[in-house]
This record gives C-alpha cells, structure tokens and sequence, in this order.
C-alpha cells in the first residue's frame, strides 16, 4: 500500500475512508454529533472505532484532529494502522480510535472549534478557572488578532522576528501560544466553560475504556518542531515508571516532559492531563505526538490569517479561501517525502506502544524503575 493513499483530500472524505476501515475490520463504530454543520451543509461529528477482540485490560487509543485540520495528518495514521491490520492481523489487545475529534476545524480548515475554542487548552482540571491571559499576549492582542481580514500583504513577519529577537522565541511562544480566556474571536482561546468535545468524551470514555488496566494513549498533532519530526510531548507531570516506559519504549530523545520544555510550551487546559487525571484506568500513558512541519513564524502567520478571514472576512472570498489552504498547507504539507516519512514514522511509533503495552507487566501498578530517595 502506497503510504500517500491514506491522506483524505477533505473532511467528509476522511471521515468515510476512517468508517469503511473500521467496519471492514469488524469493529464497532459509533458517531458523535456537535450539532454544527459543514461547508456542503453535511452534519458534523466525530467518529469512534473500538476492536471487539483483544485483552481489554490493555488498551491502545489513538486519537486525531482535536486540532481540526491536524485531523488531515492523523486522520492518514488511523486508516493506515487500519488497513495494515486488515491485511495482516490487529494487535491482540483493546484498540479505541478516536477519529477527527473537532470536525468543526477540519470540515472548515481550522485549528480552532465551532466557538473559535482551543479544544487543547479546554480541559481544565475541577477548580481551575476559564480566565487568564498572559500579558505579553494581552500587549500584543491587537497585533495577534487584528479585527479586519487578510490583506494580500502582511507586515507579519518582520514584527514577528523583532519580537523574537526582543522577547526571545521560547517566552513570545510561552506568551503567545500558552493560551488565553480573556478573547473569544482572538488565537488560542481556552473557551468559558467545557467544550462539546470535552463533555462528549467526559460522558463516553469509561464506557470505552471499561475493564482496562493499562492505557497507552498517542494524540497525533502536526505543526510543531522540525520538518518532518516527531516528539512525543507531556502535558503532565510524569511519574517515575512512565518516565521508564517512555524511554524503554521509544528512546530517551524521543520525549519532552512538561518540565523540560525544547520546542513546545505549557498549556492549561491540555487533553493529556484531563485523561490521566480522570481515573480512567489504574495506569494511562497519554503523550501527543507531535510532527513538525514549517518554521513557528510561518505557522503562527498562516492561523492569525486564517482566524482573521473566519471572522472578519467572507466565506466565499478569495482571502478566506486562501487563508485556509494555506492552513491545511501548514499543517498537512502536501510534499510526498513529508507525507510519506510521517506515516513511516507514526506506525513505527503505534508499533512501539502495541509492543511495549504487550510486554508490559500485567499487574502493572508497582514501580518500574527504583524511586529516589528524598
Ligand atoms: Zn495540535
């Protein structure tokens, strides 16, 4: 199989191939509405597939698009790791897949949901509150979210490298990208209260989870780190023997704990330590897989735009329709080598997890590695 087929040229598309796949292999399969619709005026709604056969004790999720038009990218992973196990056999454990969880952003090329919110910065934990910002992204809202559309011509680049060479790039990204509750049409927003996704997945994942003693769970993501990389990334704090799966299972380089941050930043509100902080199962490995694409200019350029077109500009204008392919460009290049190594890279990844959740120790919860002392 070519590993460029699986890539969905839309969302109704992907959504289709992810069904077809599923009920090939036998599985079940539910859908989810977020009673909003698409560009063709089609009901929106995020798939589930769920294997029948395998240890439910053991469980591997693979979720995909909670950052929308990521869902092109990780939507590609699902129906290749599907159509791998139709022609040789699925792995003998529990496999939930979780598939374009805000279809809003990728029916309409966006990051961002039907109420312009950050699914990824939306899971707040009980007693956090939906407010904040940080105030180098307050000192910069005007420039970050300008309340007009994209003009051929933007003057962004230039500001953004004198901001980096001001600021410096890690603490601009903390600012900027580490979220916000204060703009509810600006870049990153956490939202003012659960998601439709959040509640959804609040309601349904005991049930599909039901039984499990040990979930690893890999979140696909695009558009951060160096072309075509890939790094697992931590939104939460890792306990010793998680830290020990982590780099028996993948490799030391191939991790970034929350609390050694290279190429990303910390978030309130991640969809990883919402999962792990639930009791869902007595062990959950939760990382987002993370691909690189373009440079952080280039990609921060391409959302204000887009943002700018979905709420100051027409639907059907050229800017807007620009803007958005330029989007999808950003954070599903359409480069064959690009393509092709992510999906090389995402099956050796899953196959890695499958392999380490079936060597695994089924008791599981005792320490792997010896805790330090003090
Ligand atoms: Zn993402």
């Amino acid at each position: 199989m070519s590993k460029l087929v699986v890539f969905s040229p839309d969302h109704a598309t992907a959504r289709r191939r992810f069904r077809e796949a599923v009920l090939r292999l036998g599985w079940s399969l539910e859908s989810h509405s977020i009673g909003a619709v698409g560009p063709d005026g089609e009901e929106l709604a995020f798939d589930v597939g769920c294997s029948r056969e395998g240890d439910p004790e053991k469980v591997l999720v693979v979720s995909s698009g909670v950052h929308g038009v990521e869902g092109f990218f990780g939507s590609a992973v699902q129906v290749a790791l599907l159509e791998q196990w139709a022609s040789s056999s699925p792995p003998p454990i529990q496999c939930v897949f979780l598939h374009g969880l805000n279809p809003f952003g990728f029916a309409w090329l966006r990051r961002f949901d039907e109420h312009n919110v950050d699914p990824n910065r939306n899971f707040l934990l009980a007693g956090e509150a939906f407010e904040g910002v940080d105030e180098g992204y307050a000192r910069h809202d005007a420039f970050l979210n300008p309340r007009r559309p994209p003009a051929r011509w933007e003057p962004f680049t230039l500001k953004a490298l004198w901001l980096i060479a001001r600021y410096g790039m890690p603490a601009l990204r903390q600012a900027v990208a580490g979220g916000q509750y204060r703009y509810p049409r600006g870049l990153f927003f956490g939202g003012a209260g659960p998601s439709r996704m959040q509640k959804l997945l609040g309601e349904n994942l005991p049930r599909w989870l039901k039984g499990s003693q040990r979930v690893v769970h890999l979140d696909f993501h695009t558009g951060l780190g160096p072309w075509g990389g890939c790094k697992l990334l931590i939104d939460y704090p890792l306990k010793e023997r998680q830290r020990g799966w982590l780099t028996e299972w993948f490799g030391a380089d191939s991790f970034e704990a929350c609390e050694s941050r290279d190429i990303s930043y910390d978030a309130k509100g991640g969809f990883g330590r919402w999962c792990v902080s639930r009791g869902l199962a007595p062990e959950y490995l939760f990382a987002c897989a993370e691909f690189g694409t373009y440079g952080p200019v280039q990609v921060l350029a391409g959302l204000r735009a887009e943002n700018q077109a979905h709420h100051w500009g027409s639907p059907v204008a050229a800017s807007t329709l620009r803007a958005k392919a330029r989007l999808k460009e950003l954070f599903c290049p359409a480069s064959e080598a690009w393509r092709s190594q992510v999906i090389e890279r995402s099956l050796e990844l899953v196959g890695r997890a499958q392999r380490g959740l079936l060597a695994a120790d089924p008791g599981g919860i005792e320490p792997v590695l010896p805790k330090s002392s003090g």
